[in-house]
């Protein structure tokens, strides 16, 4: 029998013990909570990556993530690297150098979306909106009519930065008018709020699963309309990234006849996307939409009795991302500090321009629970 070392133990004999991490309650800009399904699925036995067995996992994943996504894109697949590698490797098949692609700003997300058009060579025209806002689609129709020569036309749908939705459907619409392919990032969006790929016409767009999937961090999610693979084949520069470059993942990735080792996937993470993406099947993505909603209501109308305001207007505000202002006399850190040592809690702080003064409360997946809005208010009423 191996027995456990207490830290004093463990101090004299082997300095190294187990990791065991206090359960916390995630209400913060993600990760979120993960289900305990998905952390049971992500400790089954690893099989090969070419094993038959998680051939079949990795179909199924893509036919869930069509689901998910709402599209009927062939290219619809997992990328074994966070989030930000899904941004990058949207404009890195995309953009060749010197291509023009309008990036709008309007929080920390899209401001990586600009660094990675300057990065890649490409020309970058900026449209930005201030923080808290969504996207001024007036604005980016009047930059699509002057630059007539811009390829792409990139966007944050859910602005994890700032709580604001931009109108994806507008800014698609924009896009098609003129003949540009769209890059959304749909990071937060995904089982949050409504994403509608297809029915939008949006082109390149991902997510992740450490938001309102409850998976842990780690892989993304990313779906090409044939437009966008069209734009990829027709490339006359190789994709930069040979990790990132879709063509020789999607050997790897597609049940035609064989698949290529491109790298090993990270086979336990895709059990953990597979019970996701299952359990949002199971509960439907209206269903899940609407409870997002209906918990934002009740946290929404807790943390406004309790003296919070939200700083988004009410028809651009994110149920899943709720930034609300510290009323005055409220120590930003000290706060947070104590209702993670007292209360398991975490919550996000403010980034960039609204460092120290608000806050970023999630309830994103498996947090969008009434548990979870009882815990939360109570714990900023101790911090008062
Ligand atoms: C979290 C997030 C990302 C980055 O995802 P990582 O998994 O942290 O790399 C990108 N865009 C948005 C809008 C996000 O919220």
């Amino acid at each position: 029998m191996v027995q456990a070392l207490t830290t004093d133990e463990a101090s004299v004999t082997n300095q190294y013990v187990s990791f065991q991490p206090t359960p916390r309650t995630l209400m913060g800009p993600g990760p979120s909570d993960v289900h305990p399904r998905v952390s049971a699925a992500m400790g089954r036995p690893t099989i090969g990556h070419l094993d038959p067995e998680f051939q079949q996992l990795m179909d199924e994943i893509k036919s869930l993530l069509r689901y998910a996504f709402k599209t009927e894109n062939k290219l619809t697949l997992p990328l074994s690297a966070p989030g930000s590698a899904a941004m990058e490797s949207a404009f890195a098949n995309l953009l060749q150098p010197g291509d023009k692609a309008v990036v709008c700003v309007n929080g920390v997300f899209g401001g990586r979306m600009a660094e990675n058009v300057r990065r890649m060579g490409g020309e970058l025209v900026l449209v930005e909106s201030p923080w808290g806002s969504p996207v001024d689609v007036a604005a980016v129709a009047k930059t699509l009519a002057e630059h007539g020569d811009a390829k792409i036309l990139a966007f944050v749908h859910s602005e994890t930065s700032t709580g604001a939705r931009s109108d994806a459907q507008a800014l698609c619409k924009l896009a098609q008018e003129h003949n540009c392919l769209t890059i959304v990032d749909a990071v937060t969006s995904l089982g949050g709020i409504e994403l509608d790929v297809d029915g939008w016409g949006a082109d390149v767009v991902y997510s992740g699963t450490q938001k309102c999937l409850s998976c842990p961090p780690g892989i993304s999610l990313i779906t090409f309309s044939d437009k966008a693979a069209e734009a990829v084949k027709a490339r006359t520069v190789p994709v930069q990234s040979w990790f990132l470059d879709l063509s020789l993942l999607m050997a790897y990735w597609d049940g035609d006849g064989g698949r290529t080792y491109h790298h090993t996937a990270p086979v336990n993470a895709m059990y953990g996307l597979h019970e996701a993406l299952l359990m949002l099947h199971e509960e439907g993505l209206e269903a899940s939409w609407q409870r997002h909603a209906d918990m934002h209501q009740k946290l929404a109308s807790g943390l406004t009795n309790l003296g919070f305001e939200f700083v988004v207007e009410p028809e651009y505000r994110l149920p899943q991302l709720n930034l609300v202002r510290l009323p005055a006399g409220l120590d930003d850190a000290k706060a947070r500090a104590s209702m993670l040592a007292n209360f398991n809690l975490e919550v996000g702080a403010g980034l960039g321009e609204f460092a120290g003064k608000v806050w970023r409360i999630g309830l994103m997946g498996q947090a969008a629970c009434d548990s979870n809005i009882a815990l939360c208010l109570a714990a900023i009423q101790s911090v008062k």
